[in-house]
């Protein structure tokens, strides 16, 4: 439409140059007073064919003194004229078609000219045909290349939906990966990062069943000894009532066992869901008063050696649960007669804390694994240090609830070193 519109008003422009030049011609072409119409046809620079004049020569007064017309024009004169509005010059003419009209006032005439539009209709239509053809072919091509693309695109992608239904629908076959295209790029990045969502969550599940599994385990034992101990009370406990202190100091240690176990499985699942407002505070403040209340409660000389100030970024009551449980664990596997020392060094980005027995020691095989859940080296559980392999697992957890890092290492003559390293 655009295209039509401007080739339109450039012909209607041109037309009207024409005219201009026409009138022109014509005030030249009088001989005798009359128009000579073979000379101005002859010799004008225009195409005079379809194009019609009224020319009306005027008196000193006024008055028209002669109508002279070009051939054809009295005949085209009496056709029915339909006007537009919007184009006022031009007219549409019953049986010759569009023309336009021009006309000029001299002081010895007045020329009427008619110009046919025909030919610039005909451009016109030629032009609007032209694009339409155009516009439509890029269509079709368009579509065409378009849904040739778009197949090409989703054909992976429904291969990869086909293929990730098919697994969902087959319960417990996370293991199996979906098929990686190698193209287009998109599919094929999604297909590897949907992969690797599908291996973490394999872990996780996995790692969830273990645990159920171990808590079940660690459960079991301490609940069948204390059925145990109780259809021994009830079968033998009235003729030898001597048992039932015995047995009732079992119950007393394995339910509260139980309950520590209960406790630190509830931790373990809240922790898993929770998220910590973090806050600069002072450790050297926190950790005075944490070993200022703690020292009451064990034999072991607990030595601080802190900095003034020293600034991290974390949450008060889980930096105090961390520092507890592995005060526990330093006091459970050392000796009485051997001091824990913690200190704080601040660096540049960072502040380290570090907790320091001169106990057992882990070796370098167990290090790797005291964060896991239910992890007990061998010779904590053979000397029967009480514990659930739950602590340092909720510490790990709380650690990184801190995004703070925790690495356990020798410490010198003997014993463990667990650091925490704070953000700033
Ligand atoms: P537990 O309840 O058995 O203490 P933890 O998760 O706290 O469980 O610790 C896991 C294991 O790591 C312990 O069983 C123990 O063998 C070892 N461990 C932890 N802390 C120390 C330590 N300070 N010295 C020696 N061994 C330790």
């Amino acid at each position: 439409m655009v295209t039509a519109g401007v080739v339109s008003t450039l012909l209607i422009r041109n037309r009207e140059a024409e005219a201009v030049n026409m009138i022109d011609s014509l005030q030249d072409s009088f001989v005798h007073k009359s128009p000579n119409w073979d000379a101005w046809e002859a010799t004008s620079e225009e195409d005079t064919s379809d194009t019609y004049v009224k020319i009306q020569t005027i008196t000193k007064s006024g008055k028209v003194k002669d109508t002279f017309y070009s051939p054809n024009t009295q005949k085209y004169l009496k056709a029915k004229v339909t006007r537009i509005s919007a184009f006022p010059a031009v007219k549409i003419v019953d049986g010759h078609g569009v023309f336009y009209y021009r006309s000029k006032l001299t002081h010895r005439a007045y020329y009427q000219i008619w110009l046919s539009m025909n030919y610039i209709l005909h451009m016109v239509r030629v032009v609007l045909e032209a694009v339409l053809l155009v516009a439509g072919l890029s269509l079709i091509v368009g579509v065409a290349l378009i849904l040739l693309m778009s197949r090409r695109l989703t054909k992976p992608l429904t291969n990869l939906t086909k293929a990730a239904r098919e697994r969902a629908a087959e319960t417990g076959q996370l293991q199996q990966s979906l098929p990686v295209p190698e193209t287009p790029t998109e599919v094929n990045q999604l297909a590897i990062s949907f992969n690797q969502l599908l291996t973490s969550l394999n872990d996780r599940m996995q790692r969830e069943h273990q645990f159920v599994s171990d808590a079940s385990h660690e459960l079991r034992t301490p609940l069948a000894g204390i059925r145990g101990h109780v259809s021994l009370i009830r079968r033998r406990g009235t003729e030898h009532p001597e048992i039932v202190p015995d047995s009732l100091k079992y119950l007393d240690e394995e339910s509260l066992r139980m309950q520590h176990l209960v406790e630190n499985l509830l931790a373990i699942s809240r922790n898993d869901q929770l998220q910590l407002d973090l806050k600069p505070l002072d450790l050297t403040e926190l950790l005075t008063i944490v070993v200022a209340n703690y020292q009451h409660q064990t034999a072991h000389k607990i030595t601080l050696k802190l900095p003034k100030h020293a600034e991290a970024l974390g949450n008060e009551d889980s930096i105090r649960q961390i520092v507890l449980a592995i005060l526990d664990n330093a006091v459970k596997y050392s000796p009485d007669d051997r001091p824990i020392d913690i200190t704080v060094v601040e660096l540049d980005n960072a502040t380290a804390l570090s907790i320091s027995d001169q106990g057992t020691g882990i070796s370098d095989a167990d290090k790797a694994h005291v964060f896991e859940r239910f992890y007990r080296v061998d010779q904590a559980r053979s000397s029967k240090i009480p514990g659930t392999g739950l602590g340092l697992a909720i510490v790990s957890q709380l650690v990184a609830l801190n995004h703070a890092k925790i690495a356990v290492t020798d410490n010198h003559p003997q014993g463990t070193t667990f650091t925490i390293t704070f953000r700033k």
